[in-house]
């Protein structure tokens, strides 16, 4: 998206986020609107592979094109999903192009439904790196956390936390939805994962663990080391960097990936710059 709007848009973001937060213990005490259906029919999770068709995704230039990771990952979610019994719909199964808006319809066409949108992200610095995950509306804060908890703490990547975000298909969806960068295709490191076989069913993992875990980040009293609404601060970017520990994550994970991370350095990220990161291009955000 062009750099001007997503200034504006990070910033208009900010203000929502701070008159939003006013609330207070709205966040931890109202929980999300949308009630658990762990007793109930198995729930519709529409999952959402960026880009697509003609939108390679990503950056000019870049090497590995972003439309195939995100099919891919996406692919094998369903697969978890439905073994797990979820309900799984799809906004794209090939590689084809489907508008955001349509994307989004799919996603406000399910009562009960969770949107979960996959990316990886790019950037012109080749050192780039890390994982993030985006939510706009705060009843997609605890879907967001728990996506984010798993996803960043099994990857080898950096945490570069979970941010509020207003792209496109994040505002406009009516039902829970997040969308979460799994990592730089830029970054030679993380490419080189995210084209092992291996890496991209961890990452498709973890997603589905964050989405079956994301019930237990909503309770003002949950007493797990997910971030609940209490604990967001003033700004758009939320820092958990310390909430699942890389060790633990790296030793209790790291024999599944397969491409020599073992030894990598998980490094802490400071906190992004938001020039930095194309997060999102074109597609995503509309
Ligand atoms: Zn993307």
């Amino acid at each position: 998206m062009p750099r001007n709007l997503q200034q504006f848009r990070l910033t208009a973001a900010s203000l929502s986020l701070a008159s939003l937060t006013c609330a207070g213990s709205v966040w931890a005490a109202s929980g999300p609107a949308k009630t658990p259906q762990s007793s109930g029919p198995p729930a519709t999770v529409v999952v959402d592979a960026g880009h697509g068709g003609f939108d390679r995704g990503g950056i000019p230039g870049q090497r590995v094109p972003e439309k195939e990771m995100t099919l891919d990952v996406a692919q094998r979610l369903k697969g978890i999903l439905l073994a797990n019994g979820y309900h799984v719909v799809m906004t794209r199964d090939s590689d084809v192009f489907v508008p955001l808006a349509t994307r989004v319809a799919i996603g406000n066409s399910y009562r009960n439904a969770i949107f979960v949108c996959i990316h990886f992200n790019s950037a012109n610095r080749m050192g780039a790196e890390g994982i993030e995950t985006y939510f706009y509306n705060r009843e997609s804060l605890p879907l967001a956390s728990a996506v984010h908890y798993f996803v960043a703490g099994g990857a080898p990547s950096a945490n570069r936390g979970v941010r509020r975000r207003g792209f496109y298909v994040l505002r406009k969806t009516n039902v829970p939805a997040v969308l979460v960068e799994c990592g730089f295709l830029t970054n030679p490191t993380e490419a080189q994962y995210a084209q092992t076989t291996s890496y991209r069913q961890k990452l498709a993992d973890e997603i589905a663990a964050g989405i079956r875990g994301r019930f237990s980040v909503s309770g003002a009293s949950s007493s797990t080391r997910v971030a609940t609404g209490g604990t967001i601060p003033l700004q758009p970017y939320i820092d958990q960097t310390n909430i699942r520990s890389s060790k633990t994550s790296r030793s209790k994970h790291s024999h599944k990936i397969g491409t020599g991370s073992k030894s990598s350095k998980k490094k802490r990220s400071p906190k992004p710059t938001e020039s930095e990161a194309s997060t999102t291009p074109k597609q995503s955000d509309g």
